[in-house]
């Protein structure tokens, strides 16, 4: 068995990648990993083993087809994660956005198809759906994606189902709430929001603090990935979704506990721009489906994972050092 993830060596694709090398998933704990990743700013490589026999590690970009061709026959499943993935930098510079997360998935879902590869997952999110007052979305609900990074994102979930519908491919797309847990690069809220704090540095939150996100632990969103891979439908959509909501400023509140930092330590900023109010995803058809459930509950997760930024400072002081600790809060 021999898996390509692209975007593995950043946040969710390397943890999805050291689980199978870890033996994580039932069954594939004889894959051969192969990982394509570009090392963006987001990318490090020192999110997986530095040498593991069943890992081969690729520096390459989706967009670049003949590398495709080339690397992609004899894999049994592609799961594609690699992505321009922060909302902010898609309102300062939609271009490389359209490029890598539409012409970039084209290019892997062209390579697939054209390899004959057995099994594909496209790794999207929720944004792409826009903004919900109240209730939830299913997957049947429109795309109405408001920022440059979600329009890229919808674009290549509806290239994902056009080679499913025209060419037969074996693709599933899967549209999954805000995540968090170790790894996570520093300019996303809670990254960014712990290892400020740590820092003794203030935290910048955004307008109200009443934006609304559901948050998963990464595990969980790995988790159901690799169920959609082996029992999901070619063609289908599956939410995968995080329970509770939670606003911005109860994050932050939960964030200056866990961190023992006083409410002086918040910083209120100008809105985002078309800052959205509300996700929430009904992910009925994922649990009937499929048999998830997430595990990890939030209070847990999350005092785990400011426990690995504490422990951690290796990781995470170079990123900081190279400009993150004053940027707004993702998403
Ligand atoms: P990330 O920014 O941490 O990692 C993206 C990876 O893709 C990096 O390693 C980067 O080097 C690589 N990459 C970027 N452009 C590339 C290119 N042209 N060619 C090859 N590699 C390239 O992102 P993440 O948070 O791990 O998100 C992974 C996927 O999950 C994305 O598709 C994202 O849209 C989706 N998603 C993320 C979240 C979240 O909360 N982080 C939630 C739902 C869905």
């Amino acid at each position: 068995m021999r898996i390509l993830v692209t975007g593995g060596a950043g946040f969710i694709g390397s943890h999805y990648a050291r689980t199978l090398l870890d033996g994580g998933h039932a069954g594939f704990e004889d894959a051969h990993v192969t990982v394509l990743d570009k090392l963006t700013y987001a990318g490090n490589r020192a999110n997986l083993p530095a040498a593991h026999d069943r890992l081969e590690f690729v520096q390459g970009d989706i967009c670049d087809l003949p590398l495709l061709l080339d690397l992609v026959p004899g894999h049994d499943a592609v799961v594609h994660f690699a992505a321009e993935s922060h909302v902010d930098r898609s309102l300062d510079g939609a271009a490389e956005f359209v490029r890598t997360n539409v012409g970039g998935t084209q290019a892997v879902m062209e390579a697939a198809y054209r390899s004959g590869t057995p099994r594909v997952v496209h790794v999207s999110t929720d944004e792409v759906y826009g903004s919900i007052d109240e209730g939830a979305w299913t997957e049947e609900r429109p795309l109405l994606p408001n920022s440059p990074y979600a329009a890229s994102k919808a674009g290549s979930d509806l290239i994902a189902r056009s080679y499913a519908r025209t060419h037969g491919l074996d693709v599933s797309v899967t549209r999954c709430s805000n995540n968090y847990g170790p790894y996570q690069h520093v300019e996303k809220l809670i990254p960014l929001f712990t290892t400020n704090l740590l820092s003794g540095l203030e935290v910048p939150l955004y307008g109200d603090g009443r934006n609304v996100r559901e948050w998963l632990h990464v595990e969980d969103h790995c988790r159901a990935l690799h169920l959609v891979l082996t029992k999901g439908r070619g063609g289908e959509v599956y939410n995968i979704g995080g329970g509770d909501g939670r606003s911005n400023t109860e994050i932050t509140e939960r964030l200056l506990q866990l961190c023992g930092a006083a409410p002086s330590m918040v910083r209120r900023v100008a809105d985002r721009k078309g800052h959205d109010l509300r996700y929430a995803l009904d992910d009925s058809k994922i649990r009937a489906e499929l048999g998830y459930e997430p595990r990890i509950d939030f209070a847990t997760g999350l005092a785990d994972t400011v426990r690995w930024y504490q422990d951690n400072p290796r990781w995470w002081k170079p990123l900081k050092d190279a400009g993150a600790e004053g940027a707004p809060c993702a998403s």
